[in-house]
């Protein structure tokens, strides 16, 4: 076992210490005044960060959760709704749908590729009466980013409301809910919000509420309708997870310190840095518009191979690929609790690792000495 482990995953993504600490306080009643403060702040601080001016409903969950209860809160039973699969996220959009028992056509998209909004309208053309377009704004199976803001442009004359899982994306890129007129905006603690897993969040437009109040699935824990209530009441509807919303105050602190600009600015130059590291080393980007939050390179030689000894001898755990990727791609992670350095333990790992495995075809540092390069550069 290695001296010492780093995760560098999309997901679940470290833990500061800083978050850490804040979560180990001593466990406050959650009808409690001095908890009220906390989720009043919190209420505020995720307003800020979705970029809008409605209610950011917190749930105990993985991000799933959110998926699940976004579908179930908005549809009425044997609605249409369409959905972009490019990737094992995007496909848990259909697997949700037909587990309500809706119509759920799929926009199709090749891993790698990001969608082409023209596909989307032509669906909607096709599928008039569907309520929902659902799409991820960084799809984490393949590193690519779809284009949210065009994507908005189209629903927005339709029908059909703009449902985004932002799991991977919310916090490392923008995502102004409002100004884009995204209408349902999803996010979970455990990836750039540098927590651990259990929360998870929603928005909703007014172009969405008016669906979810008039929405006809079951939901019970799940319900919006009465999750709002209580939160403009500055209550929990259940019992929350008290520690992870203590966590929660403190990073969105931290993040309002950073500056949202400077948090985004951060993970575009790990991006850029960890790009070009893995030309420098011969490996190509396999997302054709690569998110700031992972990148995501083919792997010159059997990929699970080469996470297996880098995570064994190394201590460094990355991810591979999913499905159809699985073996031929890596995933290296820098969102979050992210910085320089990072980036330049996860790319020497490689170049070790694939060293070991008899792929070598630059001096060792190059990929590092790339990505220093690109660091520096970035200022
Ligand atoms: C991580 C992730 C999720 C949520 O997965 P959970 O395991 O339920 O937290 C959803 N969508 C995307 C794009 C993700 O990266």
């Amino acid at each position: 076992m290695p001296f010492k482990q780093y995760l560098l995953t999309p997901g679940p993504t470290p833990v500061p210490p800083r978050i850490a600490l804040a979560m180990a306080q001593a466990l406050p009643h959650h009808r409690s005044p001095e908890f009220e403060k906390v989720l009043a702040e919190c209420r505020e601080g995720l307003k800020w960060l979705f970029g809008t001016r409605q209610e950011v409903l917190i749930q105990s969950s993985s991000g799933t959760g959110a998926l699940e209860a976004a579908l179930a809160n908005l549809c009425r039973s044997g609605d249409e709704i369409l959905y972009v699969n490019g990737g094992r996220f995007g496909e848990r959009w259909g697997s949700i749908a037909r587990a309500y028992g809706l119509r759920a056509h799929e926009i199709a998209v090749p891993w790698g590729d990001a969608v082409d909004p023209a596909a989307v309208r032509d669906a909607l053309n096709r599928a008039p009466g569907a309520v929902a377009v659902c799409v991820q704004a960084s799809e984490s199976s393949t590193g690519v980013a779809h284009p949210i803001r065009e994507l908005a442009e189209v629903t927005r004359q339709s029908g059909a409301c703009l449902v985004v899982d932002a799991v991977s994306a919310l916090g490392a890129m923008p995502l102004p809910m409002d100004e884009w007129g995204i209408d349902v905006l999803l996010t979970a603690s455990q990836k750039a919000l540098m927590l651990p897993p259990g929360l998870a969040f929603g928005a909703a437009s007014p172009k969405a509420w008016r669906r979810i109040d008039d929405g006809n699935l079951p939901r019970f824990y799940f319900d919006w309708r009465a999750e709002v209530v209580a939160q403009r009441r500055g209550q929990a509807l259940w019992t929350p997870a008290i520690s992870l919303i203590l966590g929660l105050a403190e990073v969105l602190r931290w993040l309002h310190e950073e500056g949202l600009e400077a948090v985004f600015a951060r993970h575009d130059r790990l991006a850029r840095a960890t790009r070009a590291a893995m030309k420098a080393l011969g490996l190509s980007i396999f997302a054709k518009r690569p998110v700031p939050s992972l990148t995501t390179v083919n792997c010159p030689v059997d990929g699970e191979a080469l996470i297996k000894l880098i995570r064994e001898n190394y201590g460094v755990t990355l991810a591979g690929g999913q499905e159809a990727a699985r073996g031929k791609i890596l995933r290296i992670a820098h969102l979050g609790y992210a910085d320089d350095f990072d980036v330049v333990v996860a790319v020497a790992a490689i170049e070790r690792g694939l060293s070991d495995l008899g792929y070598r075809k630059t001096p060792f540092g190059t990929g590092v000495g790339a990505a220093l390069a690109e660091l520096g550069s970035a200022g």
